[in-house]
């Protein structure tokens, strides 16, 4: 019998996942509660909820791992998936992801730097936060919250209460604005044995919140930024026992580096590694939760990897650019949905730019087509 991993969560990076761990010998099998989960297409299916114990069961019995490829799920489901294969990374990662306090104090008590923060847990809360760390602040709840949902800047420090009652009242976590020079992430992984390796750091450019397009390595980049993000990492990885990928969103401040959020999964802005690392994200993560050897993590060149936001780019136009690489992930289309994403790899970096804005040119043109209200 081969060896088998089981994912909870069906989405693209489960699909990614699946393509990575077929050519290893390993099978992948899904939890999601959709029964169109695109993920299906390389690997059995269980449809229920993510947090259903005889779905948990269904999907990890006999599995040699059980992982996962959405931060939101639920720690108990993790442990109790735990009672047939170990889960990886453990329940604690996913712990300290899911709130935003937790994740920060994780951090500073890893040595590794943040912006400043206060816990919030009512109006008053919320303006002596403002008091402590000024404005402009961001206000976020401490859970729940993603793609840029679940937070607001209060410029006002007289606002600052009814700022956080416009999130709902819940739990939150006060941020001093950071004046960020560009938005980095670093992607790691370690393995069983406790080996780290890092990829180089990517630049990632937003909109509307949600990830566009990310260049690695980021422009500029040179030993000593690089070192930093994987000493953070580093420090990150050990303090959790930590096995798999994981993905630290950074702010770079003048080449200080501010650690926003950490992804306890394969992450988006790591896509580019399929075509422009030795070994992708997906294959290192699969090594790493099933107990192998990890592979190399350098560049095959400069890749700059354009996301496809609700409808996917015309393929002939796309696959016309010199080293464009296409991933269609095989979901409806929808409005800002990550739907698919383009990867452009080339010998130098203004090469892969000027590439990376013909492919983009295509997938906004796409994308207007489809959803002309945008
Ligand atoms: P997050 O949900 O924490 O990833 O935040 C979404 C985006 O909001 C980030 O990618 C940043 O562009 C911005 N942001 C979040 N926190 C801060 C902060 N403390 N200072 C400045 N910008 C922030």
């Amino acid at each position: 019998v081969p060896p088998s991993l089981a994912v909870l969560g069906g989405g693209q990076l489960g699909r990614m996942l699946g393509l990575a761990a077929i050519p290893l010998g390993i099978e992948v099998r899904f939890l999601d509660p959709k029964p169109d989960a695109c993920a299906g297409a390389v690997g059995p299916l269980v449809v229920g909820a993510l947090d259903d114990p005889a779905a948990i069961d269904e999907v990890a019995a006999g599995a040699a791992a059980v992982t996962y490829e959405w931060e939101g799920v639920d720690a108990g489901a993790a442990r109790h998936a735990a009672r047939h294969a170990p889960v990886r990374p453990g329940a604690r990662a996913l712990e300290v992801a899911q709130d935003r306090v937790t994740e920060k104090e994780t951090f500073r008590a890893l040595g590794i730097p943040t912006a400043r923060f206060r816990p919030v847990d009512d109006g008053a809360g919320a303006e002596a936060a403002a008091d402590a760390l000024g404005v402009p602040m961001v206000l976020k709840t401490r859970r729940g919250g993603y793609d840029g949902k679940g937070q607001t800047v209060v410029h006002d420090a007289a606002a600052s209460a009814d700022a956080f009652y416009a999130l709902g009242g819940v739990p939150c976590i006060a941020e001093a604005l950071v004046p960020f020079d560009r938005e980095l992430s670093v992607i790691a992984v370690r393995g069983l044995d406790g080996e780290t390796r890092v990829w180089p750091l990517s630049e990632n450019a937003h909109e509307g919140g949600i990830l566009r397009r990310s260049v690695a390595p980021a422009p500029g980049l040179g030993p000593g930024l690089q070192a930093r993000a994987a000493g953070l990492a580093t420090a990150l990885l050990d303090g959790l026992d930590y096995a798999g990928v994981v993905a630290i969103e950074l702010f770079d401040v003048g080449g200080e580096l501010l650690a926003n959020e950490m992804a306890p999964r394969v992450h988006n802005s790591g896509h580019w590694t399929i075509e422009g690392a030795a070994t992708s994200q997906f294959e290192n993560h699969v090594r790493a939760v099933c107990g192998l050897p990890l592979g190399e993590t350098a560049t095959t060149g400069n890749a700059v990897m354009v996301n496809c936001l609700g409808a996917v780019a015309e393929p002939a136009t796309v696959l016309s650019v010199p080293g464009a690489h296409l991933h269609v992930y095989g979901k409806a289309p929808a409005p800002r949905r990550k739907v698919g994403h383009v990867t452009v790899v080339a010998d130098d970096a203004a090469t892969a730019a000027a590439r990376a804005s013909e492919v983009e040119r295509a997938v906004r043109a796409a994308e207007s087509a489809a959803f002309p209200a945008g």
